[in-house]
């Protein structure tokens, strides 16, 4: 059976580890910095022999192409990003980029010519580390309008475009026929590892709600109002976000997180008048999503007035849950059965490239186990072995696609 070779994996990744390295053994890769530079000059010296067409877009996103059976063969494209957070990994994003590597690699040793292109991608600014939002996979997409994404100025108050052309990054408008997207990446979170599995089989990814809520009560003195008598603000949030949580746990599917908080006036001896939460729902599905926000929406009014306080609650974002393609998502089953991992069907938690790919193509991904579910962190770590698995899944999966054709739906 046809693999990838482990250890050369391995190897590429570390090599791309040592552009930006940071101390404690992370890696501090930022969109459209110098290092970012480096490690895409890297990867062109890498994956350009390998493929006939190289191109890069006006959004600086990388494709290697190596043509399918005709020159003019429809491609089957894979890949990440290369860009990482300030404080960031090893493996978030670069796995992807060397996993489609080894691919093409693989294919060029063995000399297999497939009745589809397999294209290897690059995506521009994932993380959104300095530049916000992401617009690589967007851009392309159509969801980000381009002049926007150069216009974009950055924490760091440099313009995106200006330092995308700084680094010689700026391309020309692309035109591939691409028929499906397949992403390799690490799991961000601890469900493989705690169920000992070997392969995520991704399923789509979750919706995300994002809200804002606000409970006012009434200041009083900590000593001379009665408790019968008081409106204190954070009693009745913290009743709010235990009722919110309950739901949700209740539901079973979905996640909850009240991750920021605010306590006003914030003095020992006077009861809490305002306090202010930020409020982040997930669920796979659209209209459990929109239920669980419904339900969470009455249940803040509800424990307000109990509690004889006001409430305001404000929606910041609404991002519908991303279904992923089944022929895609059955060809990562396949090829892990075929190599006889075990594997789990699961929405991913975050948001991929492959999130925005899937509104324009057939879209899958691949996960493999994070050690202890961390990311976007130092310590981010998935063996050579969980790496390789998770390399020969997409490799195989790849051939089951070009092998049986991918229908557009
Ligand atoms: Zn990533």
């Amino acid at each position: 059976m046809l693999k990838i070779n482990g250890a050369r994996l391995w190897d590429s990744l570390m090599e791309m580890a040592k552009i930006g390295a940071t101390p404690e053994g992370g890696v501090s890769r930022v969109a459209v910095s110098e290092e970012d530079r480096l490690g895409r000059d890297l990867l062109r010296s890498w994956a350009t022999p390998l493929v006939e067409d190289f191109h890069i877009d006006e959004v600086g996103n990388m494709f290697f192409v190596r043509h399918g059976q005709q020159p003019e063969s429809p491609v089957i494209l894979t890949g990440s990003h290369l860009d990482t957070q300030i404080h960031g990994g090893r493996f978030d994003g670069a796995f992807g980029v060397m996993a489609g590597l080894e691919v093409l690699r693989t294919l060029a040793e063995e000399d297999i010519r497939l009745p589809y292109g397999i294209g290897l991608v690059a995506w521009t600014n994932e993380e959104e580390a300095c530049y916000c939002p992401a617009m690589g996979s967007a851009v392309f997409v159509g969801k980000q309008n381009l002049q926007s994404a150069l216009d974009c100025v950055g924490l760091n108050g440099k313009v995106f475009g200006e330092e995308l052309k700084k680094i010689g990054y700026l391309g020309r408008p692309l035109e591939l026929n691409i028929s499906a997207y397949l992403e390799a990446h690490i799991e961000q979170g601890p469900v493989l590892e705690n169920e000992k599995i070997q392969i995520g089989v991704v399923s789509g990814a979750q919706g995300q709600i994002a809200m804002n809520a606000e409970i006012v009560g009434e200041a009083g003195h900590s000593g001379t109002v009665p408790m019968r008598l008081r409106k204190d603000a954070l009693v009745c949030a913290i009743d709010v976000i235990n009722a919110c949580r309950d739901l949700v746990v209740e539901e079973g599917k979905g996640v909850f997180t009240v991750g920021a908080f605010k306590l006003e006036p914030n003095s020992r001896t006077t009861i809490p008048d305002k306090i202010s939460f930020g409020i982040d729902l997930r669920h796979p599905n659209a209209d459990s999503l929109q239920n669980l926000q419904n339900l969470i929406n009455k249940k803040i009014k509800v424990k307000a007035a109990e509690h004889c306080c006001q409430e305001r609650i404000e929606v910041l974002f609404h991002k519908e849950p991303v279904v992923f393609t089944d022929s895609c998502v059955e060809s990562v089953q396949s090829a892990s059965d075929q190599l006889k991992c075990s594997s789990l069907v699961m929405p991913s938690g975050a948001f991929h490239d492959a999130c925005l790919l899937a509104s324009q193509v057939p879209t899958g991904m691949i996960f493999v186990p994070s050690q202890k579910g961390v990311s976007h962190n130092p310590t981010e770590y998935s063996s050579q072995e969980q790496l390789e698995k998770g390399a020969n899944v997409l490799l195989h999966a790849l051939l089951n696609l070009a092998e049986k054709g991918v229908p557009l739906s």
